[in-house]
C-alpha cells in the first residue's frame, strides 16, 4: 500500500503550456507523445516493470478516435496528451503489457509512480471538465476546445470558458488530547475520518472549517491553521487540510450529512491508523490527506509532516 498522500506530484513541466502554439493533434503526432487515455472513468496504462505508465505512441495506433484531447504539459520534454475514448478495445483488456485501474486504485495502491500520478489526475479533471461544458454557460451556444485544451470559447458570444477547481475545506479539530471525526454513509464499514465540506463563494477558509464543523457536529471552532493540500480528481477538487481548535465538546451530529460522529481519544487514533483498534475501526488510507492529519493528530500535533 502507498504510504504518501496521492496525486500531490506532477513532474509535468506545464508553466509554458499557454505559450505553445502548436494544435493539440500536432503534439499528438510528435512521434515521442505520451498519451494518458481515459475508458470512461478508467485510465488505460503500459505495464513497465512493477510499474504502470502513459501509453506510447506506437500503442495509440490500436486505439479509437479520442471524443477529448488535451495537452497537459512536457514530461522530459516529451509531450503529454490527455485523450477521453468510449470502451477500450479488446488489445487492452486481453494483452498483460496493459491495464485497466481506476484512478483511486492507483494511489491506494502506488501502482503508478507518485511523480506521475499528479498529471493523471490533471488529466481526469479537464476530461470530465471539457466533457461536461460543451455549451456555452452565457448563451447556450455550443464551445469548442481552445489553447490545446486548456480552454473552452463559445462559437457565438464569443465567452471564454475556463476550467473550474472546487476548494474543499476538511479539518480535523481536537480538544485538549481528543479529535472529532465523523462517517459517512458510504464509508467502509468501521471507518471515521475527518469532516468536510465544500467552500461557499465569498467565504475564506477558515470559516468554512468553523461553519461545516458547526452544522455538521454542533461544534464551535477557535483557531484554524492551514496544513496541506491535495488535487481531488473526482472530479475537480481541491481538498484543502487545516487543524482547528474545539471550543466545546457537546455535540449535535447532522444526521442527514453524517451517520455518525464522535470524540477519539490521540491513542485510538492511533490503534485506527495501525488498523488494531480493538472495536475493528479504522482511519482512511494513507493517499487520503485526511490520513496525515490524523497521523499529525496522533504524533502530538506539531510534528512536520
Ligand atoms: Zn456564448
Amino acid at each position: 500500500m502507498q504510504t504518501e498522500m496521492g496525486y500531490i506530484r506532477n513532474a509535468l513541466e506545464r508553466s509554458n503550456v499557454e505559450r505553445e502554439t502548436a494544435t493539440v493533434a500536432e503534439l499528438a503526432a510528435d512521434p515521442s507523445a505520451l498519451r494518458l487515455v481515459f475508458a470512461g472513468d478508467v485510465p488505460v496504462l503500459r505495464v513497465e516493470g512493477e510499474a504502470l505508465s502513459a501509453l506510447l505512441p506506437a500503442d495509440a495506433a490500436a486505439l479509437p478516435a479520442p471524443t477529448e484531447q488535451v495537452f497537459l504539459g512536457r514530461l522530459d520534454k516529451r509531450p503529454v496528451i490527455a485523450m477521453q475514448i468510449g470502451e477500450a478495445p479488446d488489445l487492452f483488456r486481453d494483452e498483460s503489457r496493459f491495464r485497466l485501474i481506476d484512478l483511486r486504485s492507483i494511489a491506494v495502491q502506488g501502482a503508478v509512480p507518485l511523480e506521475q500520478q499528479g498529471m493523471l489526475a490533471q488529466a481526469r479533471s479537464l476530461l470530465l471538465w471539457h466533457g461536461n461544458h460543451r455549451f456555452c454557460s452565457k448563451c447556450g451556444a455550443p464551445t469548442v476546445p481552445a489553447v490545446s485544451g486548456l480552454r473552452r470559447d463559445c462559437t457565438a458570444c464569443g465567452g471564454l470558458h475556463f476550467p473550474r477547481t472546487d476548494p474543499v475545506a476538511i479539518m480535523l479539530v481536537s480538544q485538549g488530547d481528543h479529535c472529532l471525526l465523523g462517517r459517512q454513509r458510504h464509508f467502509v464499514p468501521g471507518m471515521y475520518s475527518a469532516l468536510a465540506g465544500f467552500i461557499s463563494p465569498g467565504e475564506t477558509l477558515e470559516d468554512a472549517v468553523r461553519r461545516e464543523v458547526l452544522e455538521e457536529a454542533g461544534i464551535r471552532v477557535g483557531a484554524v491553521r492551514y496544513v496541506a493540500s491535495q488535487p481531488w480528481p473526482f472530479a475537480s477538487s481541491l481538498m484543502i487540510g487545516c487543524l482547528g481548535e474545539a471550543l466545546g465538546e457537546n455535540l449535535t451530529v447532522d444526521h442527514e450529512e453524517l451517520e455518525d460522529a464522535r470524540w477519539f481519544s490521540r491513542d485510538e487514533v492511533r490503534r485506527m491508523l495501525a488498523r488494531t483498534h480493538p472495536d475493528g475501526l479504522s482511519a482512511p488510507v494513507p493517499m487520503a490527506i485526511a490520513h496525515h492529519l490524523l497521523r499529525k493528530f496522533a504524533e502530538g500535533g506539531e510534528a512536520p509532516a
